[in-house]
């Protein structure tokens, strides 16, 4: 039988796994809602694949490097540059080769780290929406960036940076791309996300109001902004929708029956659970300080450790220190693993993705951010929200075992955790209900669907 749909979206995440997570969880609304879905990724991001399960269609394009994509460039300058080169007309064909198949395309919502979509998209006179996958804040400070109110690189330690539309933040919160002169072509790349964006008809950002009412409020003055987040599966917010958790995108195989099983046997509350996301790469001293710091902390814990940061352990730890009290997997559903029971705490890296989970899942925080966005959403985390604490690092850029300790205690068992706690349950609502029917969220999504069908 043929299904009739109320208009079709061609979605264009940037290939990674915390860009095409959020998107495809956007998809997966807005064809329960009756919009078609079209994914188009790189050839060489599909091959990546450990685990492809999608209700929508997947269509790979080439970036101009089909055999390794980023990794085989010389540079991430050169990656951009050819991406553009090759993709603007390759995602063209893909626009032309659906209206062949019957199937013409209506919209095309983009990562604005791809901008040239935007004109890939007006020339074939689409609506066209870009979706920010960080967060309000992180968005705002980029353009700050870009209009020159935030200087770089902010070398003053310590010195405090008035941004508007933002709470007072500090010169070690800002992104680092934005600190470090090495990053200088990430950063382009980052300020670049604003170009074309007085053209575009929509600005979806992975977040909700309540969470950052007054910059989005302030950048809403800007441009035509809409949260529709956060965007996790619709199992995970409310038990009475069907399960998607089954529906997947990941670059690792997770390994679930390992982590479930292992969970099951827990005590309520009484696991930290630890992972710094998909690309984060820890000093070996750092390691070395997590592992003493978790058997310090007496705590039972499960532990992402990516197969190519398995070396960084300490000698033994695995033989010895994990198998008392721990568990040290590859990778994990982490959905699965925050929505358990046993599941005391969030020792995370402060990823969007992970943050924005931790928070629809209720579970509150340890941060270590490493690296890009993540310092000023542990600084959310911490003083806005109220829903963790931050481990801090020394002078060598390393947090010691002793603070780790320290602050797995504070978030698990004291006095001082209980407010933090709290905060947490209120957040996870507050997120539910953005999300839920009426909420903040669903509306803005309502009403892109509706738009979209009275334009298509
Ligand atoms: N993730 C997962 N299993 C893991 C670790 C992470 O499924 O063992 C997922 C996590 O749920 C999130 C994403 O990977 O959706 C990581 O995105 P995030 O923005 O937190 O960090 P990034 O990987 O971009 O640094």
């Amino acid at each position: 039988m043929m299904t009739t749909h109320k208009a079709h979206c061609l979605i264009f995440p940037y290939p990674a796994q915390g860009h095409i997570n959020p998107m495809l969880q956007f998809s997966k609304r807005l064809q329960s809602k009756g919009v078609k879905i079209t994914i188009a990724t790189t050839k060489s991001f599909l091959k990546t694949m450990q685990e492809l399960s999608t209700p929508v269609s997947i269509e790979a394009i080439s970036d101009g490097y089909d055999d390794g994509g980023y990794e085989q460039a010389d540079s991430f300058a050169a990656y951009i540059t050819r991406f553009k080169e090759v993709g603007s007309n390759t995602l063209s064909q893909l626009i032309e080769t659906l209206t062949t198949r019957g199937c013409p395309v209506n919209c095309i919502v983009y990562d604005p780290f791809l901008p040239w979509a935007v004109e890939v998209g007006n020339k074939f006179g689409l609506v066209t929406a870009a979706f920010f996958t960080q967060s309000c804040a992180v968005d705002n400070i980029y353009y700050h960036v870009l209009k020159g109110v935030i200087k770089l690189p902010p070398i003053e330690v310590d010195k405090e940076i008035i941004v508007p539309g933002l709470v007072t933040i500090e010169s070690s919160d800002v992104p680092t791309f934005v600190s470090n002169p090495e990053s200088a072509k990430i950063l382009e790349m980052l300020v670049d996300q604003f170009s074309n964006l007085e053209n575009v008809d929509w600005v979806l950002i992975n977040s909700f109001y309540e969470l950052e009412n007054e910059v989005i409020d302030w950048m809403s003055k800007l441009y035509p902004i809409s949260t529709i987040g956060p965007t996790i599966p619709s199992v995970y917010l409310d038990k009475r929708l069907p399960n998607d958790k089954e529906y997947g995108l990941s670059v690792f195989k997770p390994m679930t029956n390992e982590c479930l099983n292992w969970l099951n046997h827990q005590p309520i509350s009484s696991v930290v659970y630890v992972s710094f996301g998909s690309y984060a790469k820890v000093e070996p001293e750092q390691m070395e300080e997590l592992a003493w710091g978790l058997k310090k902390s007496d705590n039972n814990f499960l532990w992402v450790v990516r197969s190519t940061e398995e070396s960084k352990l300490p000698n033994n730890f695995l033989e010895e220190l994990a198998s008392e009290k721990g568990l040290v997997v590859s990778w994990c559903p982490q959905l699965q693993v925050l929505e358990h029971k046993s599941i005391g705490c969030f020792l995370t890296h402060c990823g969007w993705n992970s943050t924005l989970e931790a928070i629809s899942l209720g579970v509150p925080m340890v941060t270590m951010p490493q690296w890009s966005d993540q310092p000023i959403n542990a600084k959310l985390v911490k003083n806005i929200w109220e829903i963790g604490v931050r481990a801090k690092q020394d002078e060598k850029g390393i947090v010691r075992r002793e603070v780790i300790e320290e602050c797995i205690k504070i978030v698990m068992e004291e006095e001082k955790g209980k407010k933090i706690r709290d905060n947490a349950k209120k957040w996870k609502e507050l997120a539910r209900n953005a999300v839920d029917e009426g909420g903040t969220s669903d509306k803005n999504i309502e009403e892109f669907v509706s738009k979209l069908v009275t334009i298509s």
